[in-house]
Parts: structure tokens; C-alpha cells; sequence
């Protein structure tokens, strides 16, 4: 199983603290933690988001990520798109963590930063997704941060450059929750564009056993639901967790119930292996 969204660091973003008090822990603890998760959740695979940055010394703010990841077998980081640092000098560096295989895919955090998908800030980051075949990825929907604005966020603007970057994948985390039926369209209609299942429910062990917790999920899972058969896409759905805003085991089984099972082992695995891998994991998804 791969779980492409999670966080081992925080995210560094306007307004938005930690994620979770444990995310502060020195990496080795933080890599523990990490395999716990993996080993009661049976993921074999894990890419985890690294931090906004702006220093020329990690433009795509991986280092803190690699730490962690340097312990744990199957986990990847994934670099941030700064649009406000883009000169030819932070992209040549940029260019240079890409091209020392330090990241599996690229992201960008519509809404908590001002920026529309579309914003020429982000170009140069889609060119070199598209020259070194990174998926992208963008932050949709809801923030935690009341700094954020939601209109930059929404996954319509989307559309604009899946059809402008055609050669590049594109990613809409969330499925754009709560425009999940919006963000399905876009899955639908662009061949280029997929969608991330993660942080859909948030909560620890105590929020899952809450009778009012669960009743919210189930509307939760039912749009889920409705815009995964709206987008006639299974193909393009990417399981993850967004730990640690969820227990790995907890979220994994949530999907499990909410997806029908005939679509399993694309979600778990192959889409993902398909899309950031290139077909290339030896294992095959055990059940
Ligand atoms: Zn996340």
C-alpha cells in the first residue's frame, strides 16, 4: 500500500502551526513514530510533504523531511513550490534537489498562500514537472489557517493549467473537499488531472469512537462517494492519510468503507505506483 499524503515536518505555512505537537520531535523519534503508523496500517510506501522555504540553500524545503526519511524504508519527500521565489538562480537549485533524486513529486499550497494555480509565480515549477516527470501537486479546499483565502484554493482553477501544461500530472489534494463534486469534473474532463483522498477525517482515537464524530463522517464519505462516481475515474484517485491529522490505520480503514472494494487495489496501490513510480515498486499491494 502507498499512502502519498502525509506530513513528517511542519509545513511552515502563514498561519498554520505544527499539524500535530509530535511533527516538533527530533527526526529519529518523528522516523518512529512514522513506522509505527506504516507497520499498524500495513503502507509499505509513504511520500511526505516538505516545507514552504524560501533559502537558496533548500529551495524546495526537503532537508528536515530527509532526515526523517533517511530512517524510514519506502519514505519520500515531496518539495514545495515557493511562487514567490522563482528567479532563475532558486530554480537552478531547485532543479539541482531534483535532479539528485531528492523528491518524488512536487506540491503547492493554494489558498494558504495568495496565488492562483494559473499565477506565472508557479511556471517555471510546472516546467521543470514536466521536464523531469513529477506529478504536481495542489493543496484544495479547506485550510486550517484564517490567513488563507479560499477563492485561490478552489479546484476549478485547475482546469486553466491541466489544459495549458498538458504534459504535466496534476494532482488535486482533498479532492478539493468540500467542491469534491467540482474537483470530480475536473478528474473527469482532463486526462492529465488526478485526486488525492487524504484529510477528508480528522481526528484521533476518541473523535472515531464519537457517535456525532462518526454521523460527520458519513456525510463526509457519501459526497466522497458521489463525486468518485461522478468522475467515472477510478484510475485517478490516490489514497492518502494527511497523518498526522489522523491515526494511519484509522483513515485507511475509513477509505475502505467508503470506497467499494472492486476499486482497492487501484487507490491503495497501483494508481500511485503508476503515477510516481512509473510502474516501478517490485511489491505488489498485500490485503
Ligand atoms: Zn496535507
Amino acid at each position: 500500500m502507498i499512502d502519498m499524503h502525509i506530513h513528517a515536518v511542519p509545513p511552515q505555512l502563514p498561519g498554520v502551526g505544527s499539524l500535530n505537537p509530535c511533527l516538533r520531535l527530533p527526526p529519529e523519534e518523528v522516523a518512529k513514530l512514522i513506522q509505527d503508523e506504516m507497520r499498524s496500517a500495513g503502507i509499505q510506501y509513504v511520500l511526505s510533504m516538505g516545507s514552504l522555504s524560501s533559502s537558496i540553500a533548500d529551495p524546495l524545503g526537503i532537508q528536515s523531511t530527509l532526515r526523517i526519511s533517511s530512517r524510514v524504508p519506502g519514505m519520500f519527500a515531496i518539495g514545495i513550490a515557493n511562487p514567490e521565489h522563482n528567479d532563475a538562480a532558486f530554480i537552478r537549485a531547485a532543479e539541482s534537489q531534483i535532479l539528485e533524486g531528492k523528491v518524488v513529486a512536487l506540491k503547492a499550497y493554494l489558498g494558504y498562500l495568495h496565488y492562483y494555480p494559473s499565477d506565472v509565480g508557479y511556471h517555471p515549477y510546472y516546467k521543470l514537472a514536466e521536464k523531469y516527470h513529477l506529478p504536481f501537486i495542489f493543496h484544495t479546499g479547506d485550510t486550517y489557517s484564517p490567513e488563507a483565502k479560499l477563492k485561490f484554493a478552489h479546484p476549478l482553477g485547475i482546469d486553466e493549467v491541466a489544459v495549458d501544461f498538458p504534459n504535466v500530472s496534476f494532482v488535486i489534494a482533498h479532492v478539493g473537499n468540500p467542491w469534491m463534486l467540482d474537483a470530480a469534473e475536473i478528474v473527469y474532463k482532463n486526462l492529465n488531472v488526478w485526486a488525492d483522498l487524504s484529510g477528508l477525517f480528522i481526528g484521533d482515537q476518541k473523535d472515531f469512537n464519537d457517535p456525532d464524530w462518526r454521523c460527520e463522517a458519513e456525510s463526509i464519505g457519501k459526497r466522497l462517494k458521489e463525486a468518485f462516481d461522478y468522475s467515472a475515474r477510478p484510475n485517478r484517485f490516490l489514497y492518502g492519510s494527511d497523518w498526522p491529522l489522523a491515526p494511519m490505520n484509522i483513515y485507511r480503514q475509513m477509505i475502505r468503507q467508503t470506497i467499494p472494494e472492486n476499486f482497492h487495489e487501484q487507490i491503495f496501490f497501483e494508481n500511485a505506483q503508476r503515477l510516481f513510480f512509473r510502474n516501478q515498486l517490485s511489491i505488489k499491494n498485500p490485503r
